[in-house]
C-alpha cells in the first residue's frame, strides 16, 4: 500500500480510483468487477473527524480502523495498489472530502468508482468532493505538472489539478452485500398505510425461498415469537459457553496505539477488544455461534443477565456492517444448520428474522426516508441526555449494567438496547438526536444506516410509527421478568413512588399519562391505557410529581461531544 508518508505519490494518472470506506470491505464488492491493477488505484483513509462527529467509542474506532488495515493488506496482496492514508500521517487533514480531494488531484483519475456509503452525510460529502473537482476551471497542463508535485499542497488545491480532462465522473455500482435494496422497499411501501417489517420480510422469504415450503412459511407460521420470549429464571443461563475470542494481533496493536494517542478523549476502553476484524475471523466467529448459540438464540433472545453480555446471540453484526461476512453466507449456513437437526425452527427464523427481515428493513427505511428521517421529533421531546449515559454512574442497576457493559465492550445486545437505555431516555423524555448522537458513537457495529432508524425509530417512537406501531414501552416490572438486574438494585420495580420507587415505574406512567391522548387512539395501547385509568387520581398527581423531579435531577453532560 502507498503510505502517503513514506512515499510521496508521483503524480501519474489513474483509470478508476476505487473508494473504498471503513464499512465497505466487501471482498465481492462490484468495485472490483473490472479492477485492473496495471490501471486502478484504491483509495482508504483514516481520519479523525470520523471519529469526532459524534465521540465514537474505542472499540468501535478500532474496529473500523484495524479491519481496514487487515483490508488493505489483502489488497495489496492481490496486487492492487491502495492509496492510504494513516491516521498518524503527518499530511492527514483528518476530513474524507479533503483527502479525496487531493487524491484525486494526485492520481487523476478518469472515475471515482464506489458503492454508496452507509451514512447519507458521508455520501453528500464525497459526491460533493468528486464534484467540486469536476466544477473547478480546467488548470492548464503546464501549470497543472508543476502544481501536481508541490508536496505541501492543501487539499483543494491538490483537488483543483484534478481536471485532466475536466474532472473524474462518479460511477456508483450496486451494493451486491444485501438480499434487497432501496428501490425494492420503496416499491414495496408505495401506496401502503403502514411500512411494517413483517410483510416485507414475507416478501423477501418468498422472494428467496428461505424458509419456505411450496407457497407457505415451513413449520406453518411465520414467527415463533410465542416460544422466544423466555427469561432464564432464577438459576441463570445453564451450560453457556464463553464466545470465541479474538485476541489483536500486530496490525490491531498498532491501530489500538495510534487510536490512544491520536484520540485519547474517545470514550469506552480498550483492555478486552476481541474483536473478528478480517474475513476469516468473521467466518470463524459465525461457525463458533452456529455450533453453540444458535439452537437457544429463539428462547432466550429477549432475556438479560447480570455480566454476561453475549448470552446466546451471535456478535455478527460488526463483521456484518463492515461488510467482511455476507449475509448470504450466514443465513445459508443457518439454514444447514436446521437441515441438519443441529438447531429448532423457532431459533432459526428467530435469527433469520433478525438478517432477512430487521436488517433490510431498516436500510430500506433509512434510505427512503433521508436526510428528513434524521430530523423527526414526534413527541417533542427535549429533556438533555443524562450525564450518566458516558460513565454508568447511577444507582439504577440495569443502566449501570448496560452502560459499563458498552463502555467495556462497545456492545449490549438488542434488549438491553431497546429496553433498558433506549426505554429509560424514551420514557425521560431525551431530544431523540442526543439519543441517536449517543448511540451512534458507543457501538461496535454502529452504522447510520442500521443504528438511526433503530434508534429514533424502534426505540424512540420519534417517527411517529413508521418503524413501530406503538412505543415500546414498560414499567420496571418487564426489566424484572427479562433479567436479574433489580435483585442487586436499590430500586424496587413494582414501586411507582416513594423513596424506593423504581424510575423506570414512575417515569412509565408519567408518560402514559403525558401522551395519553396520542396513546388511547392506538389499539395496541389499549391495555396499558385502562391500567392508567385505573390509578387513583391523587396517586397520579404524586407519580407526575416524582417524574418532574427525576427530571429535574438528570445532569446533562456539557463537554466531550463534537
Ligand atoms: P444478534 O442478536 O445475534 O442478531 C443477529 C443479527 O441480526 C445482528 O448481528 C444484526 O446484524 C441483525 N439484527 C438484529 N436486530 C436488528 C435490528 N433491530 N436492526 C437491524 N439488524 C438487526 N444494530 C447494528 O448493527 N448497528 C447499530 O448501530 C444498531 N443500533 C441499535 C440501536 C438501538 C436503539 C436498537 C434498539 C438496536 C440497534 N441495533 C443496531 C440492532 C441490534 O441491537 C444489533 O444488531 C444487535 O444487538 C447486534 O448484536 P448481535 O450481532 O449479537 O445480534
Ligand atoms: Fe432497573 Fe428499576 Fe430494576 Fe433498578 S429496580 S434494576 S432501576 S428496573
Amino acid at each position: 500500500m502507498d503510505s502517503n508518508l513514506k512515499s510521496p505519490p508521483t503524480a501519474a494518472a489513474c483509470r478508476h480510483l476505487v473508494v473504498v470506506l471503513g464499512d465497505q470491505l466487501d471482498h465481492d464488492s462490484a468495485v472490483w468487477d473490472d479492477f485492473d491493477p496495471a490501471r486502478d488505484r484504491v483509495w482508504m483513509a483514516e481520519v479523525r473527524q470520523e471519529s469526532e462527529v459524534v465521540p465514537s467509542h474505542k472499540v468501535r474506532t478500532v474496529m473500523f480502523l484495524s479491519a481496514m488495515r487487515h483490508f488493505a493488506q489483502w489488497l495489496v496482496e492481490q496486487g492492487y495498489r491502495c492509496d492510504y492514508r494513516r491516521l498518524t500521517d503527518r499530511e492527514n487533514t483528518h476530513s474524507l472530502p479533503s483527502e479525496l480531494a487531493a487524491a484525486i488531484g494526485r492520481w487523476q483519475p478518469e472515475a471515482v468508482v464506489m458503492v454508496a456509503a452507509g451514512e447519507h452525510r458521508v455520501q453528500q460529502a464525497i459526491e460533493a468532493a468528486v464534484a467540486g473537482c469536476q466544477a473547478t476551471t480546467p488548470t492548464p497542463p503546464a501549470e497543472k505538472k508543476t502544481s501536481s508535485r508541490r508536496k505541501s499542497a492543501g487539499a483543494s488545491d491538490l483537488g483543483a489539478e484534478c481536471l485532466a480532462k475536466g474532472g473524474p465522473r462518479l460511477d456508483l455500482r450496486p451494493d451486491r452485500h444485501f438480499y434487497s435494496d432501496p428501490e425494492e422497499f420503496r416499491a414495496f411501501a408505495a401506496g401502503r398505510k403502514e411500512v411494517r417489517l413483517e410483510y416485507f420480510y414475507r416478501l423477501l422469504r418468498k422472494k428467496h425461498d428461505i424458509l419456505m415450503d411450496g407457497g407457505q412459511p415451513l413449520g406453518g407460521s411465520w414467527n415463533f415469537d410465542q416460544e422466544n420470549r423466555g427469561s432464564f429464571g432464577k438459576r441463570g443461563p445453564q451450560g453457556l459457553k464463553p464466545t470465541r475470542s479474538f485476541p489483536p494481533d500486530e496490525i490491531t496493536q498498532a491501530v489500538m496505539a495510534d487510536v490512544e494517542a491520536c484520540l485519547p478523549h474517545l470514550p469506552g476502553s480498550l483492555e478486552h477488544f476481541d474483536w473478528p476484524v478480517t474475513a476469516a475471523d468473521a467466518e470463524l466467529a459465525l461457525d463458533d455461534f452456529l455450533q453453540y448459540r444458535l439452537p437457544d438464540f429463539g428462547q432466550y433472545q429477549d432475556a438479560m443477565w447480570q455480566g454476561e453480555p453475549y448470552l446466546y446471540h451471535s456478535r455478527l453484526s460488526a463483521v456484518l456492517n463492515l461488510k467482511l461476512l455476507s449475509p448470504l453466507t450466514v443465513i445459508e449456513a443457518t439454514l444447514k444448520c436446521f437441515h441438519q437437526g443441529r438447531a429448532p425452527l423457532n431459533a432459526v427464523e428467530g435469527f433469520v428474522r433478525q438478517i432477512l427481515g430487521w436488517r433490510e428493513y431498516v436500510r430500506g427505511v433509512y434510505w427512503t426516508l433521508m436526510p428528513e428521517y434524521l430530523t423527526r421529533n414526534e413527541l417533542a421531546a427535549t429533556q438533555p441526555l443524562p450525564e450518566f449515559y458516558w460513565d454508568g454512574q447511577t444507582p439504577m442497576n440495569c443502566l449501570s449494567q448496560t452502560i459499563r457493559q458498552t463502555l467495556d465492550f462497545g456492545y449490549a445486545h438488542h434488549i438491553q438496547r431497546l429496553m433498558v437505555t433506549g426505554l429509560y431516555a424514551l420514557l425521560l423524555g431525551v431530544d431523540p438526536q442526543a439519543v441517536h448522537r449517543w448511540y451512534l458513537a458507543m457501538y461496535v457495529d454502529a452504522v447510520e444506516w442500521v443504528e438511526l432508524p433503530n434508534t429514533l425509530g424502534m426505540s424512540q417512537y420519534a417517527d411517529g410509527g413508521v418503524m413501530a406501531s406503538k412505543p415500546y414501552v414498560a414499567s420496571g416490572k418487564y426489566i424484572q421478568r427479562m433479567s436479574n438486574y433489580c435483585t442487586g438494585c436499590r430500586f424496587k420495580p413494582d414501586e411507582r413512588i416513594g423513596p424506593t420507587a423504581c424510575p423506570f415505574t414512575t417515569l412509565y406512567w408519567d408518560f402514559l399519562a403525558e401522551h395519553r391522548e396520542r396513546l388511547q387512539a392506538n389499539q395496541r395501547m389499549g391495555f396499558q391505557v385502562r391500567n392508567l385509568d385505573r390509578i387513583p387520581a391523587e396517586e397520579l398527581v404524586q407519580i407526575r410529581q416524582q417524574a418532574a423531579q427525576i427530571r429535574g435531577t438528570q445532569t446533562a453532560r456539557t463537554t466531550g461531544e463534537a
